[in-house]
C-alpha cells in the first residue's frame, strides 16, 4: 500500500477567489494537499454595471467541486466585504464557520434570518485564541479596524507560518478593543514569516491611518459649538464610531436618537456582546421633535446618499419621525465611498438647498480610515518580516504599489495575485502554477445568477438600447391576415400611431411582401428578416438599435 503522503510533502497552495483585483468580495483559500481552509467569505455591492441588483458574490464553483476537502471557513471580521457571502452560498457548503464572538454574533443573525442558523455549526473563538483545521494551526490576533473585532490570522503549516493580516490599521487609542500589541506582532516575526498576506486599500497614503481618539477631540469641540439640531452619519458597522458619537452626546448634554435599521441592529449586537457600556440610553424617536432643538443628538445611516437610508428620507423631508431645517447641522462622519460621489452630491445639495449647514472629512477632521497607510505598513513589515509578501484586499495600482513598498522595506519577494491564481507559496514560492474558475454572482431578486451571463448583458441592453415586440399573422397562404402589431418601450421619438411606427409597419409588410412564397412558412425566417429590415431602419432614423423581437402567428380559419 502506498505510504500517505505527510503534509510537509505536500505544496501549499494559496488561491484568492475574491478581492484581489477589487475592494469587496473576500475570498481566500488556503490548500495542503486534500486539506484546505476559506479565509473570509465576502460580498459586495453592485455599480451601475449590474442594473436591478444590489449585490454581488464570489463564484464558488472551485471550492465546490471538491467541498469534502474543505475543512473550515475562518472568518477575520463582520464587513460586508468577508461574510456577506454567507446567507446566500454556505448552504452549498455546509461546513464549519470560526468567529470571534462579536462576528460569530452577526454570523448568526444573517443565517437566523435565511432560515439556516440551525443547520449551521459556528465555532466562536475568543479574542487572541488558537484553533486547528489540520494541518493548519490557527491563532485570532487582535488588530484595530473600522469595527469591533478586527483580526490578522497567523497561521501555522507544516511549511512555515502565514500572517494574513485581515484588514487593519495602527491606532493608540482605538477606542473600542486594543492597540496593536507590537511585542506579540514582533514575537511572529521573532519565530520567522513565510508569507504575509495582506490588506493593499490605503497602499497610497502617505499617512498613517489616523487615531479614533482624535476623531472624538476633533468631533467634541466641534459639537460643543453648534446650536440647534446635529445629525451625525456614519457606517452603521463602525461601533467605535458610534461609542464616540455617544459620547459626544453625553459630554455636550444633548439627548441620543439614531434612524436606521442597521445601526440599530449593530448596536444591539455590540451591546450584547460586551461593548458599549458606558453608551448613553438612546431616546424613543417619537419625542425627538418635541425636545428644544440644542439638546438633540441625531446619529443616522445614510452617509452614502443611499435613497432609502434614513439621511435621504430626511433630507427630502418624507421621514416622519423626524426633520432638518435651516441652520440645523449635519456631519458626515465618514469617507466617500468611490462609486458614491454622485449620490452623496445630490443628498448634499438637498440638505443645503434647506439652509442646513453641511459638514464633511474636507471641513474637518471628524473621520479617520480603518485601513493602514505607508506609515502602518512599514512599521507592520518592521515586525513580521515576512519571506515575501502577497499583497490582496485591492485594485491592481493598490496591490502592485502595496507589492512595491514591501520589496522597499526589505522584502525579498512579492506577488500581485489575481482572483483565479492558483499560487504556490511553499517550497520554492510563490509562483502561479494553474489557473481556477473564477468570477462573480449577482443576487438578482431571489435568484443567484452569472454576473457575466445573458441575464444581465440582456439587462444591460434592454437599458441602454430600448425594446420592441412586433406581432405578425399570417394566414395559411402567407399573407398578413392583419395589421402588424408594434409594443415599444424606452424608444425615443416612438409613438403609437406616429411616424415611427408607420413606418415600421410600411417595412414589415414591404419584408412580407418580397419574400419569396415557400419561404414565408418558415418561422424563424421570417422572424430574421422582419428583425433585421426593423432595426435597420430604426438605426438610420433614430441613431439607435432597440433590442427588436418578432412574434409570428399563424392564423389559419378551419
Ligand atoms: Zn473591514
Ligand atoms: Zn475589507
Amino acid at each position: 500500500m502506498a505510504k500517505k503522503k505527510k503534509s510537509s510533502d505536500e505544496q501549499l497552495i494559496f488561491l484568492p477567489l475574491g478581492g484581489s483585483g477589487e475592494i469587496g468580495m473576500n475570498l481566500n483559500l488556503y490548500g495542503i494537499g486534500d486539506q484546505w481552509i476559506m479565509v473570509d467569505f465576502g460580498m459586495s455591492f453592485a455599480g451601475d454595471h449590474f442594473p436591478g441588483v444590489d449585490l454581488v458574490l464570489p463564484d464558488i464553483t472551485f471550492i465546490e467541486e471538491r467541498v469534502d476537502m474543505l475543512k473550515g471557513i475562518v472568518l477575520t471580521h463582520a464587513h460586508e466585504d468577508h461574510i456577506g457571502a454567507i446567507p446566500y452560498l454556505w448552504a452549498q457548503l455546509r461546513v464549519p464557520m470560526y468567529a470571534t464572538p462579536f462576528t460569530a454574533h452577526l454570523i448568526r443573525k444573517k443565517l437566523a434570518e435565511v432560515g439556516l442558523l440551525d443547520e449551521a455549526e459556528i465555532i466562536e473563538i475568543p479574542i487572541g485564541g488558537s484553533f486547528s483545521i489540520e494541518p493548519f494551526d490557527i491563532t485570532y490576533v487582535p488588530l484595530p479596524h473600522s469595527i469591533a473585532e478586527g483580526n490578522a490570522l497567523k497561521i501555522d503549516t507544516p511549511h512555515g507560518t502565514i500572517f494574513h493580516t485581515g484588514d487593519w490599521k495602527l491606532d493608540a487609542s482605538p477606542q473600542i478593543g486594543m492597540p496593536a500589541c507590537e511585542k506579540t506582532l514582533s514575537k511572529i516575526g521573532d519565530d520567522g514569516v513565510l508569507a504575509m498576506v495582506g490588506d493593499s486599500t490605503n497602499a497610497f497614503s502617505t499617512k498613517s491611518a489616523g487615531s479614533e481618539q482624535d476623531v472624538y477631540d476633533n468631533m467634541l469641540e466641534l459639537v460643543s459649538g453648534l446650536k440647534n439640531r446635529v445629525l451625525i452619519s456614519t457606517f452603521a458597522s463602525n461601533i467605535a464610531r458610534v461609542q464616540t458619537i455617544g459620547r459626544i452626546a453625553k459630554e455636550t448634554g444633548r439627548h441620543l436618537a439614531i434612524f436606521g435599521r442597521s445601526l440599530h441592529r449593530v448596536t444591539e449586537a455590540a451591546k450584547e456582546t460586551g461593548y458599549l457600556k458606558d453608551f448613553p440610553e438612546i431616546m424613543d424617536e417619537e419625542h425627538v421633535m418635541d425636545l428644544p432643538r440644542d439638546k438633540v443628538l441625531v446619529m443616522s445611516t445614510g452617509c452614502q446618499g443611499e435613497a432609502r437610508a434614513a439621511l435621504s428620507r430626511i433630507a427630502e423631508g418624507q421621514f416622519k419621525k423626524f426633520s432638518l431645517a435651516a441652520d440645523d447641522h449635519v456631519l458626515f462622519s465618514s469617507k466617500i465611498i468611490p462609486g458614491n460621489e454622485i449620490s452623496i452630491g445630490r443628498l448634499i445639495n438637498g440638505l443645503i438647498e434647506k439652509g442646513v449647514d453641511v459638514i464633511t472629512e474636507h471641513d474637518a477632521f471628524i473621520h479617520v480610515s480603518g485601513h493602514p497607510g505607508q506609515p502602518d505598513l512599514e512599521a507592520m513589515y518592521g515586525w513580521i518580516r515576512p519571506e515575501m509578501a502577497v499583497p490582496v484586499h485591492g485594485e491592481v495600482r493598490h496591490m502592485t504599489k502595496h507589492a512595491k513598498l514591501a520589496k522597499g522595506w526589505g522584502v525579498g519577494k512579492t506577488l500581485v495575485p489575481k482572483n483565479g491564481d492558483i499560487i504556490r507559496l511553499a517550497p520554492d514560492g510563490p509562483v502561479k502554477i494553474d489557473q481556477a474558475p473564477y468570477g462573480k454572482l449577482v443576487v438578482d431578486g431571489s435568484c443567484i445568477i452569472p454576473a457575466d451571463g445573458e441575464v444581465m448583458a440582456e439587462r444591460r441592453r434592454l437599458l441602454h438600447h430600448g425594446h420592441l415586440v412586433v406581432a405578425v399573422a399570417l394566414d395559411r397562404n402567407g399573407d398578413m391576415s392583419s395589421e402588424a402589431e408594434c409594443v415599444s418601450y424606452g424608444i425615443p421619438g416612438w409613438q403609437e400611431g406616429g411616424a415611427l411606427e408607420d413606418r415600421a409597419l410600411d417595412i414589415i409588410e414591404q419584408v412580407i411582401d418580397n419574400m419569396p412564397k415557400q419561404k414565408l412558412f418558415d418561422d424563424g425566417v421570417v422572424d430574421e428578416a422582419i428583425r433585421r429590415a426593423v432595426r435597420k431602419m430604426l438605426s438610420l432614423e433614430i441613431g439607435k438599435k432597440p433590442i427588436v423581437q418578432v412574434r409570428v402567428l399563424r392564423e389559419y380559419d378551419d
